[in-house]
């Protein structure tokens, strides 16, 4: 499947909902992407299915404990990829000379080493993965500009931002492009209109049915408790050099609407479409030009009205301690990260409630001393003290 004249990709989470809609909208183009590598956490079964389709020359397992039964199931199907295990097989992907671009669709923090190293490498980084962002915003930007690689963003919110920007936009001069703000646009989730005072008894399979965006477990609950929202403020204030008072949070229910830049003249440029992940990606591949994403096109005579409301902080209380957090600097917006992956795992499996997580996330935040951010092992360390006392909690919320 090697040919020089085509686009070669690793995904990393190949697997996961990002990972299929990439390989669905590389399947329509089989004349100008070929896969290189996949990786998944620990679903070989998965893995060993995108492989007999696509023919990648590596896959990876992160997950080492399932390495033997990637080189059996790999063998029994007769292929012949080269099989690589944990966190130095997804750097080992994410950095082969031959790949042009890296889709990074990992769920996490275990997405930022390999997402880095894709940056140090100098490759066409589509990030996926807010988290790795959202951890260590001004050493990723500061690698990306040292390495000279093209960071393009695939959150949908944040890929609309990136196509209304002007095309001359600087990094961080907002004002100098004309620009007067960024309006992030939100559905509000599944929770919307629920009575507050039935948010204790949401079940994770509740908090999991969007209405809108069929996504991983962990965004999901993200969306419900709006912390993906707060997750996307910090995004884009790395992505694009922001302020947190450039940023205004709008919810519009339809999702529709992707997010909106707004001109000093009175402009307000959207960029719209169905939901669906495979616009964004594909925007994202042929950047900068365009090809078929597989999406149906909308239709604006049939289309439900647009609505706009603004998010309410007692309904989403984690919106609040993000954009605090935000605020505050790096070291609030990786405990927070960190705090959150805990909870909302804690949540998924039944351990505590729905209400707890924003709480949960909140005592950390309040608690971790403000600190200097100096390299990845600072963010590191700091990761690890805060996935400590976010535990530390849930043992006290549990007892
Ligand atoms: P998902 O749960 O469906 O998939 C996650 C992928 O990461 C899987 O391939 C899984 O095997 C892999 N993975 C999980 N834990 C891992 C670990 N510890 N080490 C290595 N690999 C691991 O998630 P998703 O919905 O595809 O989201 C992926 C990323 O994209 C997230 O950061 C999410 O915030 C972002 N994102 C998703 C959507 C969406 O519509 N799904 C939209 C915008 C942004
Ligand atoms: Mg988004």
């Amino acid at each position: 499947t090697q040919s020089s004249d085509l686009h070669n990709i690793t995904i990393l989470g190949a697997t996961g909902s990002i990972g299929q809609s990439t390989l669905d909208v590389v399947s329509l183009h089989p004349d100008k992407y070929n896969v290189t590598a996949l990786s998944a956490h620990s679903n070989v079964d998965k893995l060993i299915s995108l492989a007999l389709v696509y023919q990648p020359d590596f896959l990876v397992i992160a997950d080492d404990s399932y390495y033997s039964e990637l080189q059996q199931k790999s063998a029994q199907a007769g292929l012949s990829c080269e099989l690589l295990s944990g966190n130095e097989g997804l750097c080992h992907i994410a950095q082969l000379d031959e790949v042009h671009s890296v889709m990074a669709a990992i769920v996490g923090a275990a997405g930022l080493i390999p997402t880095l190293t894709a940056v140090n490498a100098g490759k066409k980084v589509m990030l996926a993965n807010k988290e790795a962002l959202v951890m260590c915003g001004e050493l990723f930007i500061n690698a990306v500009n040292k390495s000279g690689a093209q960071l393009l963003p695939i959150d949908s919110e944040h890929n609309a931002i990136f196509q209304c920007l002007p095309e001359n936009y600087q990094y961080g001069d907002l004002h100098r492009s004309g620009i007067s703000k960024i309006l992030l646009t939100g559905s509000g989730g599944p929770f919307l209109t629920r009575p507050l005072d039935s948010f204790s008894s949401i079940t994770p399979d509740q908090a999991c049915a969007h209405p809108n965006w069929d996504m991983g477990r962990k965004i999901s609950v993200d969306s419900a408790t709006m912390m993906n929202k707060g997750l996307e403020f910090i995004e884009a204030k790395w992505l694009f050099g922001l302020g947190c008072d450039d940023i205004q949070i709008v919810l519009h229910p339809q999702s529709i609407i992707h997010s909106m830049v707004q001109y000093a003249d009175g402009s307000v440029l959207a960029q719209m479409g169905n939901p669906d992940m495979r616009t964004p990606i594909a925007h994202c591949l042929a950047y900068p030009k365009r090809i078929d994403a597989g999406v149906k096109p909308l239709n604006f005579v049939d289309m439900v009205d647009f609505s706009f409301q603004v998010a309410d902080f007692e309904r989403y209380p984690n919106l609040r301690t993000a954009i605090d957090a935000c605020a505050a600097g790096q070291y609030a917006t990786t405990s927070l990260n960190a705090a959150n992956e805990i909870a909302v795992e804690a949540f998924l499996s039944g351990h505590i409630g729905f209400n707890q997580i924003a709480t949960i996330n909140r005592n950390v935040v309040e608690q971790i001393q403000a600190t200097q951010i100096n390299s990845i092992d600072d963010v590191l360390a700091l990761d690890s003290q805060a996935r400590d006392l976010a535990r530390q909690h849930l043992r006290k919320a549990c007892a």
